[in-house]
């Protein structure tokens, strides 16, 4: 039996680990046109902090090798209900597939988008030049203080500080409080944080852009953004549904519409998706890891079912429900603090201090199985 991966992210690698350990004898083939795994969460960091930035990235040939995967260095173009197409013409036929390609941001420095050639070395050059220009800017604005917004609005304001560069940094965030995971009480302190590290925090106003210039909708103030920083509109990674006959398996934005079970929309019970891609559940790394072996175990029972002939569309008796991961977001602002939100209330110390500390890399390694 063959199953074919599509994405090499936290989801797919730690959901192909559950399943090599259950079923030594399944081909398992992974298709990521990068040679390198890499921890998106630690990305931003990893712009300002060499140490970060080498630890964020992973040999992917080495994993692949550890795991008894095969591993495909190449985008999926088109997929159906038996087989997915390759950038380099190859077709790749399965008995199930896992879809788990993830979401991208607009902001290329965070590197969601394949570089170059896709090599890890390529890579850790554009951490380094891309954090390097940020800290050069005389202005940078960034639009969404969503996590991703507000993290990189903390890291490059308590950098530049370090670093004594002058960089005017404005975070524009259309809601009433910055990082909507958090409630009023804990985002107040993150918009206090930020702005004790110099940065200018604006609520309630969305950044409008005229022939390259940037106004704020309702004041119409003008912005100095020398660097524009897009923290907002993320996309799914699916438009490989499009080219084949699976269009209906998106909603209107593109998601991939799965069941309670990770099962694609009319894809007769032989593709799941998994992670940032697909509607199961908010686009957390918790919801992708808490869920790798429900994934895994629903895709076994799916090869059962196949080799033993019996119809998929009466395995819901087998399968296990998709599990939303507990409740514990932690937003860092710089390098020393941070804001968590637990099942008991706001944690300002020890959550923050892990997150800088560690960047939970060693969750990620642990999950993926490096
Ligand atoms: C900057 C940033 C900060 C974040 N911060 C947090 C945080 O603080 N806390 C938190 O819980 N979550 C955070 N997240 C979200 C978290 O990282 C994701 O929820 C998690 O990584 C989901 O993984 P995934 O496998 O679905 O997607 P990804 O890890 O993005 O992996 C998708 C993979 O699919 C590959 N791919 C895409 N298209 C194709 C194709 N056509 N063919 C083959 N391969 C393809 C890509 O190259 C990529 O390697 C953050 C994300 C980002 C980007």
């Amino acid at each position: 039996m063959h199953v074919l991966v599509i994405g090499g992210g936290m989801a797919g690698l730690s959901a192909a680990v559950v399943l090599r350990k259950s079923m030594p004898d399944l081909h398992i083939t992974l298709a990521e046109p990068k040679a390198y795994i890499e921890i998106p969460w630690a990305a931003i960091r990893a712009l300002f902090d060499r140490a970060v930035a080498d630890a964020n990235l992973m040999d992917l040939a080495a994993w692949a090798t550890k795991h008894g995967v095969t591993h495909v260095r190449s985008t999926i173009l088109s997929l159906s209900l038996v087989s997915a197409k390759l950038a380099t013409g190859e077709t790749i036929p399965f008995d199930v597939c896992l879809v788990a390609t993830g979401a991208r941001t607009k902001i290329p420095a965070l590197g969601r988008e394949l570089v170059g050639e896709g090599t890890l070395s390529e890579r850790r050059e554009m951490h380094v030049r891309e954090g390097k220009q940020l800290l050069e800017a005389s202005s940078v604005l960034i639009i969404g203080g969503g996590a991703i917004g507000t993290e990189l609005a903390g890291d490059l304001a308590a950098y530049a500080k370090q670093q004594d560069k002058n960089v005017a940094i404005t975070l524009v965030h259309a809601g009433e409080h910055l990082v909507p995971e958090l409630n009023p009480a804990g985002a107040a302190k993150v918009k206090t944080k930020l702005e004790k590290l110099g940065v200018r925090v604006v609520l309630n106003e969305r950044a409008v852009e005229e022939n390259g210039a940037w106004t704020l909708g309702k004041s119409g103030e003008r912005l100095e953004a020398e660097r524009v920083l897009e923290a907002v509109g993320i996309q799914p990674s699916t438009a490989f549904f499009k080219q084949g006959l699976l269009a209906a398996c998106l909603d209107e934005a593109g998601w991939v519409k799965v069941d309670d079970y990770f099962r694609v929309h009319a894809s007769d019970g032989k593709i799941f998706a998994v992670g940032d891609c697909c509607t199961a559940l908010t686009n957390t790394a918790p919801n992708a890891f808490n869920n790798k072996k429900v994934v895994a175990g629903n895709i076994i029972s799916t090869l059962k079912a196949i080799e033993e002939k019996e119809p998929l569309d009466a395995l819901n008796a087998k399968m296990k429900r998709k599990r939303p991961a507990p409740s514990v977001f932690v937003v860092t602002t710089g390098p020393k603090s941070g804001v968590a939100r637990t099942a008991i209330g706001n944690d300002y110390v020890l959550l923050p201090a892990l997150k800088n500390k560690t960047m939970l890399t060693f969750k990620a390694k642990s999950e993926i199985g490096v």
